[in-house]
């Protein structure tokens, strides 16, 4: 049987989210925008709705409720991210996703050990800000797809075991979200140099006071404005071996059966495709031209039709993927969690420029939202690997 309904649970969740995203998250996102100081850091304007959407569960959604947590499903997050994502996709996938993501890979991949003592914080109830790190500077992101068994391809940080611990050598990119502002990282790095890349990747959690990790400064980019990205620098940093997660060259095979990961912004990139179509409906009943509000000129309202449909489309391809995370979370990680990723992507970006275009050379000025729209929707394409890269991933699953 097929039923797309939300439970009457995960309709309460969907309004206490709306609100809590419109009431609450909506204002600081304005202060953020309107600031011309690229000094100005959004972290120190956004952690208080941080702190407050974890006290409401949203980021220990899907921790199970030994540990704390919800215990809920993976519809329930991406239900919240979209709401979230509807008002901001930067702080729905960079605070919010990246945190429940990760608690939820601590609390399958981890130790008993590992689980109580690094989701300690879900129990206790103080907000905890998470960071993964992959990407390098000097090699390409992709080679994490590549499906060449040539030792020399891909990431350079390298953990060297001594005795109890590893100590880690390397640089990861200005593009690693929360580098620098986060409680706790998960750092990715290779445990033997000889060895194909997927065989080679381990994951340790290094939190943030950990000494001789240093940040680089905050990366400017053309959307996302209220997140935060930096680069880190790891110089002979020492890392006690029980927060090694997993095997040693075991962090391919775990992060597989992470399909979350890629769901959570899939999730957050419909609610932008939403909020780029209301928007754009709402300017379309109000503005005149030719006597007439635009809404009635089928040019317009095609469009608007097509930024609806495309959106059903998007939230459906999510839902699906969100709903098989449960029921087979290999097939979900390998094809419809990267398909639904880069369909709300391209969905996105098509309903942002559509925006634009709507509302003429409104569409173009500051003060409008769809400018916004458009940088943040086109930032999707690389955020959590290109959609070229996706879909040579899923090719090799068919
Ligand atoms: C907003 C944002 C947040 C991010 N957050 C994080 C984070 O928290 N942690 C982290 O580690 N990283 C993060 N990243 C980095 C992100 O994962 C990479 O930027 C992304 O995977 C692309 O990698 P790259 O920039 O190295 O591009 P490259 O891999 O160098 O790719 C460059 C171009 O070549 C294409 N290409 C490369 N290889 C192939 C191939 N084999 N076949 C076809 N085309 C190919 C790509 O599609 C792309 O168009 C973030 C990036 C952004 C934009």
């Amino acid at each position: 049987m097929i039923d797309f309904s939300l439970t009457q649970e995960q309709e309460m969740l969907q309004s206490l989210a709306r609100e809590f995203a419109q009431n609450e998250i909506s204002p600081i996102v304005q202060i953020i925008e309107e600031s011309n100081n690229s000094e100005m850091e959004p972290w120190d304007f956004s952690k208080n709705v941080f702190y407050k959407g974890s006290e409401l569960g949203f980021t220990s959604l899907m921790v199970p409720k030994e540990l704390g947590g919800v215990g809920g499903k993976c519809i329930d997050l991406a239900v919240v991210l979209e709401e979230i994502g509807a008002v901001d996709v930067s702080i729905a996938c960079s605070y919010f996703n990246l945190t429940a993501a990760m608690s939820l890979f601590v609390s399958r991949a981890a130790t008993q050990e590992q689980q109580e003592r690094i989701l300690s914080f879900v129990k206790s109830g103080k907000p905890h800000l998470f960071s993964a790190a992959e990407s390098e500077p000097n090699v390409a992101t992709s080679d994490m797809f590549c499906p060449f068994p040539n030792s020399n391809i891909g990431m350079k940080t390298f953990a060297a075991r001594e005795g109890n611990r590893y100590i880690l050598n390397g640089t990861k990119s200005s593009l690693v979200t929360n580098a620098g502002i986060a409680d706790a990282y998960f750092i990715i790095a290779r445990t033997a140099m000889d060895k194909p890349l997927h065989e080679s990747l381990s994951i340790f959690y290094v939190p943030g006071d950990t000494p001789r990790i240093k940040f680089g400064k905050k990366t400017q980019m053309i959307g996302w404005k209220a997140s935060h990205h930096a680069e880190i620098y790891l110089d002979n940093v020492p890392i006690p071996a029980q927060n090694l997660i997993g095997l040693e060259g075991g962090a391919a095979k775990l992060l597989m059966l992470l399909p979350e990961v890629a769901i959570g912004p899939a999730a957050s990139y419909v609610g932008l495709a939403r909020a780029a179509y209301e928007y754009a409906l709402n300017y379309a009943k109000q503005r005149v031209s030719w006597g007439r509000p635009i809404i009635e000129h089928q040019a317009v309202a095609l469009k608007l039709a097509d930024m609806m449909i495309n959106t059903q489309a998007a939230r459906l391809i999510v839902w699906d993927a969100a709903v098989t995370a449960e029921t087979s979370p290999q097939l979900a990680a390998t094809i419809k969690a990267p398909a639904a990723k880069t369909f709300a992507v391209d969905v996105a970006i098509k309903n942002a420029q559509m925006a634009v275009e709507i509302l003429g050379g409104y569409g173009v000025t500051k003060e409008c939202l769809a400018g916004k729209f458009l940088g943040d929707a086109t930032i999707g394409y690389s955020c959590d690997f290109t959609r070229e890269v996706l879909r040579l991933g899923i090719v090799n699953f068919l």
